[in-house]
């Protein structure tokens, strides 16, 4: 799915910004069985917000929460890696906010992209976001360090005590989410196809 020119576009925008972060702690319960590194990315692009929201702190798209990209990818690792000294296996869980927005995506995916080659399967990137998987055929970032994924909002009236927190949100690995991908993709395709400018669509 990654494309080397998408890349190095990516990289090359990353010299001149910065990502929003909240902020960056040692959790447990952000990943449904392994401790976490989770990083909160400051603001929220959901509109209407999740009626609920958990974190309604980290809406807004505050450039006072701008950091380093250099020193979250320094931190990020060495909290990572004093996690492993005690575990096996471990996860970085990229949430907020929104880790997807525009403003922060380059981003999270630098920064998995960094940490899966690092610590490749011993560090299970999980992301977090309001997106369907339709919403995610947009993103104009590849999506292939991302290993885990929460998508769909949090709706208060499906709270559950589970995971995730919400009963409609849709806990998927990579490969359940990209067979999902090929799924939508060939969908339209065939709409495509089969609906052309001038078709008489119903003859009633
Ligand atoms: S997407 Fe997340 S941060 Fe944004 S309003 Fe919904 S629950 Fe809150």
């Amino acid at each position: 799915m990654e494309q080397k020119g998408q890349v190095a576009e990516l990289f090359s925008s990353l010299m001149f910004d910065e990502p929003l972060l909240r902020v960056l702690r040692v959790m447990q319960g952000d990943h449904p069985s392994l401790p976490s590194v989770s990083v909160y990315f400051q603001g929220c692009d959901a509109f209407p917000k999740c009626l609920g929201c958990h974190n309604p702190e980290t809406w807004e798209f505050d450039e006072r929460f701008a950091i380093d990209f250099r020193h979250l990818v320094e931190h990020t690792i060495a909290k990572l890696r004093l996690l492993l000294s005690t575990y096996d296996k471990v996860a970085l869980v990229l949430l907020g906010g929104e880790p997807l927005s525009v403003r922060n995506r380059r981003f999270a995916y630098m920064l998995a992209k960094t940490v899966k080659e690092i610590f490749q399967e011993q560090v299970v990137v999980l992301v977090y976001s309001w997106r369907s998987p339709k919403d995610l055929l947009e993103l104009d970032i590849p999506l292939d360090y991302f290993d885990e994924y929460v998508l769909g909002r949090y709706m208060k009236k499906y709270h559950r005590d589970g995971f995730p927190a919400s009963a409609n949100q849709m806990y998927l690995t990579k490969e359940e989410l990209f067979k999902i991908l090929e799924i939508l993709k060939n969908k339209s395709k065939v709409q495509k196809v089969d609906i052309k400018k001038g078709d008489v669509l119903c003859n009633c």
